[in-house]
């Protein structure tokens, strides 16, 4: 598949700049493998906050309205997947695999998010991944600090890309 731009990753980030390059009448292939850093909320039923006309809205439900209203434009498609393997072709184009379908695009916008990595500072009931766990600290009724007066003091998470 040929296409003048790829956008990998299909959350708030990537739909922003699809939506841009729909506007300007661009072929867009959007390959979203389907993990908005935000899951956890909607699976708490919980709410986005602070996103001007969104307050109070679960995150899932804007980023599905996002996502209708990208696909009004024809020039913009969507796959479901993990885009992987991505090198430099001799060409220029950039190169990557989504399953078994090669795509080749002429431009590439990387909207990959962030991953959290949590330090043990948080002793929540249940804690399992990194994820859940945060949707925990938003809902839990009681936590316990990690750790004793020998233990290092907490530190913030780092975020890795
Ligand atoms: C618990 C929690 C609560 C939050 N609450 C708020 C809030 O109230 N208000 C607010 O404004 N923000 C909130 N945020 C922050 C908000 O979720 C992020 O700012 C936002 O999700 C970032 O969007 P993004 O598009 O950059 O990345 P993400 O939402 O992380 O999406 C990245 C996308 O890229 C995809 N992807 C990654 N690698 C690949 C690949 N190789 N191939 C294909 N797809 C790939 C992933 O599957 C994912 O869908 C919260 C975050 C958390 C964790």
């Amino acid at each position: 598949m040929k296409i003048d731009f790829a956008v990998i990753g299909g959350s708030y980030a990537g739909m922003a700049a699809a939506l841009q390059l729909a506007r300007a009448r661009r072929q867009v292939l959007v390959v979203d493998a389907g993990r908005r850093r935000n899951q956890c909320v909607d699976d708490h039923d919980g709410e986005a906050h602070g996103f001007l006309t969104q307050d109070g809205r679960a995150p899932g439900a804007i980023a599905e309205e996002a996502r209708r209203q990208l696909r009004r434009y024809p020039t913009v498609h969507w796959m479901a997947g993990q885009a992987e393997d991505g090198r430099v072709a001799p060409d220029g184009r950039l190169e990557f695999r989504v399953g078994d379908v090669a795509i080749s695009a002429g431009r590439l916008i990387l909207a990959t998010g962030v991953r959290d990595e949590l330090p043990p500072v948080l002793v929540l009931p249940n804690a399992g991944d990194a994820a859940p766990s945060i949707a925990r600290t938003a809902t839990a009724t009681s936590w316990t600090r990690a750790g004793s007066a020998s233990s290092p003091p907490p530190r913030w998470p780092s975020i890795t890309r």
